[in-house]
């Protein structure tokens, strides 16, 4: 076991009961983590000091990822609007739900930067896999990471060459984006033969606070699959797969390996001071007191 966790640190699982758990965020306002149980178009909340499980609300347009916005605000993917939306204290409107005269796919997952501009992907599971959303066409074509400036109300797609774009996250100081490939699982479930199935993490070095350049892969990830992931204060990506939660360093060298019984598809940094790491995983939500968190600027302030 590396220094990244506490001596005795021991993985429990929290809660269980939904079908497919995504888009944890850490809310410290209220103590709370609150998780997107996908299938179920519903969006959960714990309580960190209870244990307390609640419905958040439901019937809310298949929410996959989210994050915390610069200013407390909710930001979060949802498949059903295909779009990005932002709920404020229960009050949720629209950010952006296209680009170029076509709707994205369904935006995935998403992080804040921290000139406040919303960086999302837009792979195409919650337009493709009838549980996870509405069916609909791939409108653009393709799979894209989009840069959406709420200041000037600007879109525009940074990465473009990842075949089926999942988590993201930025390295502490901005100068690197890392974009997850879950190509191997395509949202339709049929492999197409002209593209590579990948399931690494790619990373990309960020010029001007918004260009992204020289991507390359960071790692693959085995068993299974990339979905999301964290960076850390330290610049370690802390990354979901098939069977644990993998710790890799900013040269891509493993330095951790949590075992999890379910498959992951999320995980964040939260609790009171920020260490705790919650973990959704297929049916259930998992935690581990760790000695690291979160980078994203929205959780330095
Ligand atoms: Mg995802």
């Amino acid at each position: 076991m590396s220094e990244l966790l506490p001596a005795g640190a021991t993985l429990e699982r929290v809660w269980t009961g939904a079908v497919w758990t995504e888009g944890p965020a850490w809310i410290a306002a209220t103590g709370t983590l609150r998780f997107s149980d996908i299938p179920n178009n519903r969006i959960l909340q714990f309580e960190h000091a209870t244990g307390e499980l609640s419905v958040y609300r439901s019937d809310v347009g298949f929410t996959n990822g989210r994050t915390l916005d610069l200013d407390g605000s909710v930001i979060q993917c949802s498949h059903g609007g295909r779009s990005v939306e932002r709920d404020r204290d229960g009050v949720v409107e629209t950010l952006v739900d296209g680009w170029a005269g076509h709707r994205f796919n369904s935006p995935n997952d998403v992080v804040v930067k921290s000139d406040g501009t919303i960086w999302f992907t837009d792979p195409a599971y919650g337009i493709k896999k009838p549980e996870e959303g509405y069916p609909g066409e791939v409108e653009y074509g393709d799979y894209y990471v989009f840069r959406f400036d709420p200041a000037d109300g600007s879109i525009t797609p940074v990465v473009m060459d990842v075949e089926m774009p999942n988590g993201l996250a930025f390295s502490p100081d901005e100068s690197l984006l890392y974009v997850a490939d879950s190509g191997i699982a395509p949202p339709d479930g049929v492999r197409p033969a002209d593209r590579p199935g990948g399931h690494s993490i790619h990373v990309y070095d960020v010029f001007d606070g918004r260009y992204c350049k020289n991507g390359r892969e960071f790692v693959e990830i085995n068993p299974g699959l990339p979905d999301g992931f964290r960076v850390d204060e330290s610049g370690n990506v802390w990354t979901s797969s098939a069977d644990s939660v993998q710790v890799f360093d900013p040269a891509g060298t493993r330095i951790e390996r949590i075992p999890v019984p379910e498959t992951i598809a999320n995980l964040t940094f939260g609790g009171p001071d920020g260490t705790t790491l919650y973990i959704t995983a297929t049916t259930s939500l998992y935690r581990i007191e760790t000695h690291a968190r979160d980078a994203a600027a929205p959780y330095r302030r």
